[in-house]
């Protein structure tokens, strides 16, 4: 028999943390449009229009923990959650103070550690649960002057694999996608040279969006993607083939 061909989509309860703008805003209006209940976090500018908003810094333990008990109250635990919010301090190796990798780290990494932590709880109990984490291209290719970037997106894969191997069994899954160039505040700032530059390292021949990735989110959300973890799902135009 030839199966129906239309998407399942169970309505669950998502987080998106740092879903206030950029490729957050994009997942959350994404994940609420395919029929999810979504929160995002952010960090005092409010919610954006139509979206449940929680105050939240990941680099605070109880920030985070404040902001999984406040979307429970509103929608019930926590069933999805894409570890979106990060940033970038870029320098060489030579220029880079302590400070400037430990921020990066903190934000980047061990606040993707604390709001997996905080919902392993729920997915635990529920026996049910999706951890996406978005990374990045350079974790494979590495960047020069990212040092501090790159790390923090290349310990992502090993945590997204270290959960699948602990969480696994209790159907819950974890997995990276990984963007390449896209287009929002984060590269905005980027001179016009060094633009050029990414652009032309690019199969495809133009960055991405936020949408681009927000597709590739709302697929390992859904029914079908039941079965990956472990992944590192590329939304880069081909540029990090090969890595
Ligand atoms: P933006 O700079 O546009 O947005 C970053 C988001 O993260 C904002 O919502 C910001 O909140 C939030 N954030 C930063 N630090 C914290 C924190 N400590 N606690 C809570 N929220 C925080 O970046 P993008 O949308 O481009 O990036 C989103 C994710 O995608 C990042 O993890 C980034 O590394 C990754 N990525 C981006 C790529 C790109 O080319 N743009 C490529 C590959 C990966 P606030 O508004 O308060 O600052």
């Amino acid at each position: 028999m030839v199966p129906d061909s239309t998407l399942t989509i169970t309505p669950r309860t998502v987080l998106v943390t740092g879903g206030n703008r950029g490729i957050g805003l994009a997942v959350a209006e994404r994940l609420a449009a395919d029929g999810h209940r979504v929160a995002v976090t952010h960090r005092g500018s409010g919610a954006p229009d139509g979206l449940f908003g929680v105050q939240c810094d990941v680099t605070d333990p109880d920030s985070v923990d404040a902001a999984f008990t406040a979307v429970e109250a509103e929608f019930g635990p926590v069933e999805v959650v894409v570890s979106n919010a990060g940033i970038t301090d870029d320098t060489l190796l030579m220029r880079m103070k302590d400070e400037q990798f430990t921020r990066v780290v903190e934000a980047n990494l061990s606040g993707a550690f604390r709001v997996a932590k905080r919902a392993s709880r729920g997915m635990l109990r529920a026996r049910f649960g999706r951890l996406i984490f978005i990374g990045s291209v350079v974790a494979h290719s590495g960047t020069a002057g990212q040092v501090n970037y790159a790390s923090s997106k290349a310990g992502l894969i090993g945590m997204a694999r270290s959960l699948t191997r602990e969480l696994g069994s209790r159907n819950i899954t974890a997995n990276v996608v990984a963007p390449g160039f896209i287009d929002t505040d984060m590269t905005a700032g980027l001179d016009e040279k060094t633009q050029a530059l990414a652009v032309a390292a690019i199969p495809l021949g133009r960055k991405g969006s936020a949408d681009d990735v927000a597709g590739a989110v709302s697929f390992l959300a859904g029914d079908d993607a039941g079965y990956i973890s472990g992944a590192v799902l590329p939304v880069d135009g081909g540029m990090g083939m090969g890595h």
